[in-house]
């Protein structure tokens, strides 16, 4: 098993039981294995298409359902970050400063989110607290955003970087004058929106998986981990036919994934994964190139969501 599969394993062990953790390991090592009988084939179709990019972005950063817990918070965040280092993906965290505000732990919880620049990854915000943009007045969005800012901006410019990118929390942006007004504010502020093209909606699965690892139930924590691997497939699948569809060639693709203590345990895996599908990892800068994002006349809120719904209406 290469050895970067390691840090996640060695995280998985602390986490559950010792008996349990022995099985997961084994059944991951089977796992790999799996992978790799794949490969020939895969790589065929990789040369046919070397042209695959995919930016990926990790939203309700750095660590979501850490609560006030800083051992979980830590672990999280720090593997999260360790595993983008180690398969050397250019990865961006979408941060609420909501999980920074801890009383007797802003120091620590900081510290470590400025690893990920200092290990050169990038920040974005999500807001603060994660509102629905439409559940709340504009106003009080607005507040959010700027709350959402005040460690990440000057955390940024500390290390020679600017608060460029912005993720609507659950990809609520709006199509109407609100989202206009707020895409505006959001301009004002020198942000820049960041699209979602693929999401295997990792979120729907990870509070099953930690739950059947806490139980010892390792074998029930595998079947998730194998449908998680199956959605991701079908996620990829999905938005390069619709890229092909509309576009013609295979967009520079953008995904979404969440700071989860499923995704700290296995994001190895996903990427390899990823990368079996034939895919380059590229920032989200680089992604952003992709001429269809500079597409004219998108309809208010359709770069803060699906944003192959707005370069739909806009072609048809
Ligand atoms: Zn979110």
């Amino acid at each position: 098993m290469p050895a970067r599969y390691l840090t996640p394993l060695c995280n998985r062990r602390r986490f559950v039981a010792a008996s349990a953790a022995a099985s997961v390991v084994a059944s991951t090592a089977l796992r790999g294995k799996d992978l790799q009988a794949k490969q020939p084939q895969e790589q065929a179709a990789n040369q046919s298409d070397p042209k695959k990019r995919v930016a990926v972005t990790i939203d309700d950063g750095p660590a979501s359902g850490a609560g006030d817990d800083l051992d979980a918070y830590l672990r999280i965040s720090g593997s999260l970050r360790k595993t983008f280092v180690e398969h050397q993906v250019p990865g961006i965290v979408f941060v609420n400063e909501r999980q920074l505000h801890v009383d007797g732990q802003r120091d620590a919880r900081i510290r470590e989110l400025e690893q990920w620049l200092v290990d050169g990854l990038d920040i974005g915000n999500h807001t603060y607290a994660h509102k629905r943009m439409r559940e709340v007045p504009a106003w009080e969005y607005r507040d959010d955003i700027v709350k959402g800012e005040t460690v990440l901006r000057p955390l940024l410019e500390k290390h020679g970087k600017r608060l460029t990118w912005f993720r609507y929390p659950f990809l609520d942006s709006g199509r109407d004058a609100k989202a206009a007004e707020i895409e505006e504010f959001l301009r004002e502020r020198d942000y820049r929106i960041a699209p979602v093209t693929v999401d295997y909606k990792d979120y729907s699965f990870a509070r099953n998986y930690t739950r059947f690892l806490r139980a010892g139930e390792s074998a029930q924590a595998e079947e998730v981990l194998d449908s998680v691997w199956k959605a991701l497939d079908r996620a990829f699948e999905h938005s390069e036919q619709r890229s092909q569809n509309l576009l013609g060639y295979q967009l520079s693709q953008v995904l979404l994934i969440h700071c989860n203590e499923m995704n700290a345990l296995t994001l190895g895996d996903a990427f390899q994964r990823i990368r079996d599908l034939g895919y380059e990892f590229v920032s989200l800068e680089e992604a952003m190139l992709d001429a269809a994002y500079a597409t004219p006349g998108l309809p208010p809120g359709s770069m803060g969501g699906w944003v192959m719904d707005g370069l739909t209406s806009v072609r048809s």
